[in-house]
This record gives C-alpha cells, structure tokens and sequence, in this order.
C-alpha cells in the first residue's frame, strides 16, 4: 500500500529531476516555443517540495491536491494548469484514504489525465505531454517500470510529429522533428514515481 510519505517521495524525486534537466527541458522548448519550460517547472516543484515540507499533509490525496494547486499558482505557462489538474484530480480521486492500492493510483491518474485533456483539449497524437501521459498511465497496471518505459517511448515518438495544440502549434509543419518539452517532463514524472516506488 502507498501512504502519504511515499506520495511525498514522489513530489521530492520529481523535483530533483525536474531540477536536473531544467536545463534540456529549456532547450527542447527553444525550437518549438519560447525556452522556458523547465524554469517554469523549477519554479513549480520548488514551491511544491517547500510547501509540502511546511504544510507536511497526512494522506496520499491531500499530498497531490496541494502539490496541484501550487503548481496552478507558482507556473505562468501552459504546463503549470495542465500539470495543476494533473495532480489536483489525481488526488481528489484518491479521496481522504491514509493509504491506497497501485491499483487505485492507476485509476486516479486515469481522471487525472483525463482532466488534463478535458481542459486543453488535446488528444493523442497533438505532439503534447498527453503523448507520454496517456501511455504511462495505460502501463501503470503493470508496473511502475513499464509505466515509465512507456512515458520515455511516448515522449520520443513526439519528435515525428506536427504540433496541434500549444505554442508549438503555431509552428505548423515546422514543428516536425523536435521533441516536445511538456511530453518529455511528463516522463519525468514517471521516472520520478518508479524511484519512489524503489524499483
Ligand atoms: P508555455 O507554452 O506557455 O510556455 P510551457 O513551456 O511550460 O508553457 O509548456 C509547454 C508544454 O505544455 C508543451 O510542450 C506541451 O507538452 C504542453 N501543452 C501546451 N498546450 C497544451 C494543451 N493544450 N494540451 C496539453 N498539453 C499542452
Ligand atoms: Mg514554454
Ligand atoms: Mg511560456
């Protein structure tokens, strides 16, 4: 079972790995976009990893609905709602449990990613975090590993394509043959979940 603490490592190894490739996050936002996708991130989990150790929430939902709500408060660019709503609905769906199943955690990341592409209307294929969320998240019923193997390869398989929502959009064809920044950072996510799970 995973409890608050482990929900905790999560957000803590996302942000040092955020911090990491801030730097590339950067650069693959600079041919496609205005260069700041991974400031924007780092500003974004620094502000989650203090709030989270100052406010220290008791259960795995709690953990995720703040870590969101700073997300949608401390990022100006697309990706601070998009992965705001990511986490907020994640934990809302977790609901006030102290500890739940990988299981429940797969399925509340099904919302969670749904409601990210409710709110920018982007589906599978637009060249978007979406393109590495959507695998990892059908991967997750296997395992943590497959789940992030599945975030990597989705993320990849951004680089062929055209951009059809965000900044990157407005490129058009000339988006074609870069990787997206926000599906790259949504694998990090996941890489950050398979190191919280110790696997
Ligand atoms: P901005 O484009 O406002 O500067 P960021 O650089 O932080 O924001 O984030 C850009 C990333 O956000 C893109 O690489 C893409 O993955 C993601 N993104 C942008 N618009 C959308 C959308 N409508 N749906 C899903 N993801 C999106
Ligand atoms: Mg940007
Ligand atoms: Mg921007």
């Amino acid at each position: 079972m995973l409890d608050a603490d482990f929900f905790r490592r999560w957000m803590t190894a996302a942000t040092a790995l955020v911090d990491r490739e801030a730097e590339r996050l950067t650069a693959l936002d600079s041919p496609i976009g205005d260069a700041d996708h991974g400031s924007n991130l780092q500003r974004g989990f620094t502000a989650v990893a203090a709030t989270l150790e100052k406010e220290a929430p008791g259960t795995p939902g709690a953990v995720l609905t703040l870590a969101g709500r700073q997300l949608i408060s401390t990022v100006g660019g697309a990706s601070g709602p998009l992965y705001g709503t990511l986490l907020r609905r994640t934990g809302k769906a977790l609901g006030d449990a102290a500890e739940v199943s990988a299981e429940q955690l797969a399925e509340a990341l099904r919302t969670g990613v749904d409601a990210v592409r409710a709110l920018g209307g982007a589906q599978p294929g637009d060249k978007t975090m979406v393109d590495a969320l959507v695998p990892a998240v059908d991967a997750l019923a296997e395992s943590f590993a497959a789940a992030r193997t599945a975030a990597d390869e989705g993320a990849r398989a951004t680089t062929p394509l055209q951009a059809r929502k965000g900044r990157a959009s407005y490129l058009g064809e000339r988006s074609i043959g870069h990787q997206d920044p926000g599906a790259t950072s949504a694998a990090l996510l996941f890489a950050a979940l398979e190191e919280a799970a110790g696997e």
